[in-house]
């Protein structure tokens, strides 16, 4: 089942990317493996997948001594300072910086290492109560703040679009996304990329790449729906 999940993600993104006049090469597909067996991705793995996104600190330590070395993982999740010492030097990327104080922990932990940790700034692109990230208006004073940091490379912005049955309706959230990095770039910030816009899940990626997203993340579209009540 995953593998044929895959092979359709990568057939809609492929798809998506043309409409769009874009490279299918120029978007990276997350497998969002959390709560997911391992047995789920040694599958997806046997099917070519290579990068998986983990939410929660704890599950991506775990999976990480589990699979290959040749995994890429990537943290998406909310990350408390407590346990930014796992998780540097083991993701590739953390998608989700959304403080001063948690990258200024990332950095501290990264000098020790003796590495350079990839970054993205989390934006709460709807302002919603619910959700983890900082304020649009803000992204280019953060963006300022982090610049200070020698051990962080800010590679670029992650957003989680609110939920919702019509994907149609987030596609202006995506739009107003690319325009913050285009703003962000324009202020030629040292240290700050915008080369990677994470933005797209199972129920939109479509339209996420339709408005510049290079980085879909793709949980229940490869692995099936996830069940929390176990
Ligand atoms: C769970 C999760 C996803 C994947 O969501 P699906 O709707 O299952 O594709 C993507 N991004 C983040 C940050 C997540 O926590």
């Amino acid at each position: 089942m995953v593998e044929e999940n895959l092979r359709q993600v990568r057939t809609d993104i492929a798809a998506a990317a043309s409409a769009a006049g874009r490279n299918e090469s120029d978007i990276m597909l997350l497998a969002v493996s959390k709560t997911k067996p391992l047995s789920m991705l040694q599958e997806a793995y046997q099917a070519g997948q290579r990068r998986f996104g983990e939410n929660k600190v704890q599950e991506l330590v775990q999976k990480c001594s589990q699979m290959p070395g040749d995994v890429e993982w990537h943290m998406i999740g909310h990350l408390q300072t407590n346990k930014v010492r796992q998780v540097v030097g083991r993701a590739a990327l953390i998608h989700s910086v959304d403080s001063l104080h948690l990258a200024q922990e990332i950095e501290r932990e990264s000098e020790r290492q003796g590495v350079i940790t990839s970054i993205l700034m989390e934006i709460n692109i709807a302002g919603e109560d619910s959700k983890y990230g900082i304020m649009p208006e803000d992204a280019i004073r953060f963006a300022a703040e982090l610049s200070g940091l020698s051990h962080i490379r800010v590679k670029g912005l992650m957003t989680v679009a609110p939920f919702t049955d019509y994907a149609e309706e987030n596609r202006k959230y995506f739009r107003k996304m690319k325009q913050i990095a285009v703003d962000i770039t324009a202020q030629n910030i040292d240290n700050i990329t915008m080369d990677i816009l994470s933005m797209g899940m199972s129920g939109d990626y479509k339209i996420a790449i339709e408005e510049g997203s290079t980085c879909v993340r793709v949980g229940t579209g490869i692995f099936g729906e996830r069940n929390y009540s176990k």
